[in-house]
């Protein structure tokens, strides 16, 4: 392995600020906040680790912006070259995103060696994600032992379901022996954006009942009643739910047997095509990306067309199922990269909800809320529907900041 010796801008501040580091399976994002404002002053992200192209970019408060080619590095290879990045700032605090918090953290903790040994008998539910969430706590432990340390989970805010939500109808032994059971992730946006919903609509997290639709590359619903979590989409791992960027979501399990029988596919191969070439890619043929399905369908494709169609169907599907668990909805929420963009699938979904008489305001739905502090239906449309950023770094700052022991 090369050592990296990349030209990272330094800058120098005396703000106490969080790092926050979020470790996936082969990327790896970090950022140094400033937890009071949500001022990001440095941040970058190092992707397609371990191959050829790896790279590292990073950006600073004031724009600048750097790339570094750093060929086959591994996570821990590249946590040295951003820890070597961070040496002149003021770092108070690091939080670290940790995918899954099994039955065993219903919220955020300090990590303590018991803490850490707790996080990795997680593994073995989470076994492409957990492993470098630890190298990277581990890492940034030995360098910052000073520091607290705050881990925050995907899976925490999901802890409040009532077990007739989390239990799946198998032998029920397979849940009190292998754990098997719903639990479901994007805790942190699902947790923020209602938090910021309340906020907007002058009012507590406590009085409201929103369903939130976190809509990136994953996707998932969540019901929150009063500032809790009481239903999702996703379950014992991401794939369960919505159409995703390379994920079906909802599928008859009884396809596996069937295309070993008839295609001679291994349970492997299968997992990986339900994960990895599935969703709107599998659908489309062309792209995960929304951007690219867009612009496809406006051009009369007609897988493209298809993969948004299923796409925005069976969202309104979940958010109408999900509803299940509220007694009324004060709002629903859109976020993520394709919630916060894309008005088309916005429209679409809305269109599909029209037994709840959501009114849409065209306008504001395609400037995504602007001027309305995020509202996209009109102002006596019985459903009330808002396009609110979400911000998982920031929530994890604040997180950090919460458990940080006092100087
Ligand atoms: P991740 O889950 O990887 O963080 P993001 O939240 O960034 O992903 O969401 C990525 C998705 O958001 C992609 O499908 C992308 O096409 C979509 N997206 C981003 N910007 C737009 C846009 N302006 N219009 C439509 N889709 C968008």
């Amino acid at each position: 392995m090369r050592t990296q010796n990349c030209d990272l801008p330094q800058a120098t501040s005396h703000l106490p600020l969080i790092l926050v580091l979020n470790s996936g399976s082969s990327s790896l994002k970090f950022a140094l906040i400033q937890p009071d404002s949500g001022e990001i002053v440095f941040s970058g992200l190092a992707d397609r680790l371990t191959t050829a192209e790896a790279l590292l970019q990073v950006k600073s408060a004031g724009g600048t912006r750097k790339t570094a080619p750093i060929p086959f590095a591994t996570h821990a290879a590249s946590l040295d070259t951003i820890f070597r990045s961070l040496k002149d700032f003021q770092i108070a605090a690091v939080g670290h995103r940790v995918v899954h918090g099994g039955e065993k953290f219903r919220e955020s903790v300090v990590i303590d060696d018991a803490a850490e040994a707790a996080i990795a008998t997680c593994m073995t539910i989470a076994p492409l994600h957990a492993p470098p969430n630890l190298v990277a706590i581990r890492a940034a432990r030995k360098k910052f032992p000073q520091l607290t340390h705050v881990a925050v989970f995907d899976t925490a805010f999901h802890q409040s379901l009532p077990p007739y939500a989390y239990t799946y109808a198998v032998p029920y032994e397979w849940y009190e022996q292998h754990k098997v059971r719903k639990y479901g992730f994007h805790g942190t946006s699902h947790r923020y954006v209602a938090q910021e919903a309340a906020r907007r609509l002058a009012s507590a997290p406590e009085n409201l009942q929103l369903l939130t639709a976190h809509l990136g590359n994953g996707a998932s619903v969540c019901a929150v009643r009063n500032g809790k979590s009481v239903d999702t989409s996703m379950g014992f791992t991401p794939l369960e739910g919505l159409v995703m960027g390379t994920r079906s979501g909802d599928m008859d399990p009884n396809v596996f047997l069937f295309l070993h029988q008839q295609a001679g596919l291994s349970l492997m191969e299968v997992t990986e095509i339900l994960n990895k070439k599935s969703g709107l890619l599998g659908l489309s043929g062309v792209s995960n990306d929304m951007r690219t399905l867009l612009v496809e369908k406006a051009k009369g494709h007609p897988r493209a067309s298809l993969a948004v169609e299923v796409f925005c169907y069976r969202l309104a599907k979940h958010l109408l199922g999900t509803a299940a668990a509220l007694d009324h909805i004060d709002a629903i929420v859109f976020t993520g990269g394709i919630g916060e963009n894309s008005w088309p699938v916005r429209q679409r979904t809305l269109e599909h909800l029209r037994i709840f008489h959501a009114t849409i305001d065209h306008e504001l739905n395609r400037s995504h809320g602007a001027g309305a502090a995020g509202r996209i239906t009109t102002s006596d449309s019985q459903l009330l529907a808002l396009v609110v950023p979400t911000n998982e770094e920031l929530l994890i700052a604040r997180e950090t900041t919460r458990l940080m022991k006092p100087c």
